[in-house]
């Protein structure tokens, strides 16, 4: 089934004459399901609206930083408020001094945080303040892993790359991936043993806490502790990545629901309230290696931007209500649970993972618990489930390897029309 959005195909024509495959992101242009992407006009809480007026619940959430739904009212105030005293003055703003305090305070392993315009810069920039910090060039990341599109640690990607069947990017240099280790996520005797053999070597290592970028996939128990002691051990900086993670699973992130303790924390997506944003941040004595502070080089003519730190400074601050992700995990366990039983008719393969608000139904035999457990799912019935989503009015996101996201403002109802058309799908498999 195809969803009937004539403004979108006459955009979509226009976009792919000028736009590398019609889209500045790639996920966004439907490969992965084949079909064009509709295009986009409003979002209002848990819906958005594409250019002919269809409305879908969302489920995308501009893949991860609307934890308060489209158009949060606070938000949309406080970068008109801004926008009206001029948007960028290259020069600091007491903005920056504010986000900066609340991220530092939310997340305590952040005593110093540098800001920047998005998560690839964050980790990007990360990887360099590790290397500089240690004197050491190696890094090790997990397969299924993203951490934006930085040359080093564009290898066994997920999501993205996953999704249009790229092994790895050309372009990315063979010294550059040379200097980066990939390993299976979630599996601590693979981490030992290449520290055993070369741990001395190693600058950092790189992982989502969560994983979300090959559906949601959560950490085993004790893989975050004993990536922290192997790191501990050989003087390896222990980066988290929670450019997704941060402020969604708990107001401490990852780290603070899981309770353990990295060196320097990557930030983006939800501090940013919707607008371009990502932070960098750690150990006192780790980021003093940052300009112009220390000697490793660092630096954005929008980074800081004041309209961004408003928008985060709104979002977190409503994200700091009493009760406000105890309603994430609510609605996070009903999604569980409902789509545990919508899923029952026919008995598909499925399995389930959601940790808060982040959701993934993989239609795969479970535990999906790396990226080999993710990429067994069937890619065919997937897309069919896509469309017949979308027909009903719920918007996924156009790839097998994404996790879905609730936000703050999604309903008990907008999860109910949800369930029911999950189920009317299985049930036509049955
Ligand atoms: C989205 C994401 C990034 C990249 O952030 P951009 O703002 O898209 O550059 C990095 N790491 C993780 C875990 C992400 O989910």
């Amino acid at each position: 089934m195809r969803i009937s959005s004539d403004r979108s195909a006459r955009l979509m024509e226009r976009a792919v004459r000028r736009m590398p495959g019609g889209v500045n992101s790639p996920v966004r242009a439907f490969r992965a399901v084949g079909g064009d992407p509709l295009f986009m006009e409003r979002g209002e809480g848990s819906r958005i609206f594409d250019v002919d007026g269809n409305g879908y619940v969302d489920y995308v959430m501009s893949y991860g930083p609307l934890v308060l739904g489209h158009a949060h009212p606070e938000v949309v105030a406080a970068i008109g408020h801004t926008a009206r005293k001029g948007t960028t003055f290259g020069a600091p703003t007491k903005l920056e001094v504010e986000l900066a305090e609340l991220v530092c305070k939310a997340v305590p392993s952040l005593e110093v945080v540098r800001m920047t315009n998005s998560g690839t810069e964050a980790t990007m920039s990360a990887i360099r303040v590790a290397r500089g910090f240690t004197g050491r060039e190696g890094i090790l990341k997990f397969d299924g892993n993203y951490h934006g599109h930085g040359d080093a640690l564009l290898v066994a990607a997920g999501s993205g790359v996953a999704t249009l069947g790229l092994p790895d990017s050309p372009g990315v240099t063979k010294g550059a991936a040379r200097d980066t280790a990939v390993l299976p996520y979630n599996d601590l005797g693979a981490a030992r043993e290449l520290f055993e053999e070369r741990g001395e070597e190693i600058a950092a290592v790189i992982a989502e806490p969560v994983c979300g970028n090959m559906g949601c996939v959560p950490p085993l128990e004790g893989y975050l502790e004993g990536l922290r002691d192997v790191t501990r051990e050989y003087g390896t900086v222990l980066i988290f990545d929670e450019v997704m993670t941060g402020f969604r699973l708990a107001y401490g992130g990852a780290q603070e629901r899981y309770g353990v303790v990295p060196d320097m924390t990557c930030l983006g997506k939800i501090i940013g309230g919707g607008l371009p944003v990502g932070a960098f941040g750690g150990r006192a004595e780790i980021m003093e290696q940052v300009a112009p502070a220390g000697p490793v080089y660092q630096a954005g003519t929008l980074s800081g931007n004041p309209l961004a730190m408003d928008a985060g400074l709104a979002t977190l601050r409503a994200a700091g209500e009493p009760g406000f992700y105890e309603r994430l995990e609510r609605l996070g366990e009903r999604w569980r649970k409902g789509m545990r039983e919508a899923t029952s008719p026919g008995g598909l393969p499925v399995a389930i993972n959601q940790v808060g608000s982040m959701v993934s139904l993989f239609f795969a035999e479970g535990p999906v618990v790396d990226f080999a457990s993710a990429a067994r799912a069937d890619a065919e019935a997937f897309t069919d489930f896509f469309w017949h989503m979308l027909g009903r009015g719920i918007y996924l996101a156009p790839s097998p390897y994404e996790a879905g996201f609730i936000s703050a403002v999604h309903s008990e109802e907008d999860l109910e029309r949800t369930f029911e058309a999950a189920r009317e799908w299985f049930e036509g498999r049955a």
